[in-house]
C-alpha cells in the first residue's frame, strides 16, 4: 500500500518541474519522489535548497506611541 503526497509549489532539484514531487512511505522513512523524471531522495539525506522566499524582510518596528 502506497500512499504519497505531494508537494504543493516543491521544485524537482533534478528536472525542474514543480508540483512533481510527492512524499511517499518505504522503509518507515518518508522518501520524496519525483513523477516526471524519478528524482529520489529520502529524507536522511542533505535537503536540497530550500524553497524559502527571501522576500519577506522585516521593513521596521512599528512603535505605537
Ligand atoms: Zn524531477
Amino acid at each position: 500500500m502506497q500512499r504519497k503526497r505531494f508537494i504543493a509549489g516543491a521544485v524537482c532539484p533534478q528536472c525542474q518541474a514543480q508540483d512533481t514531487l510527492a512524499v511517499g512511505q518505504e522503509d518507515q522513512e518518508d522518501v520524496v519522489t519525483c513523477v516526471k523524471c524519478g528524482y529520489r531522495q529520502r529524507q536522511s539525506d542533505p535537503p536540497p535548497a530550500a524553497p524559502e522566499r527571501q522576500d519577506e524582510h522585516i521593513i521596521g518596528i512599528f512603535h505605537p506611541d
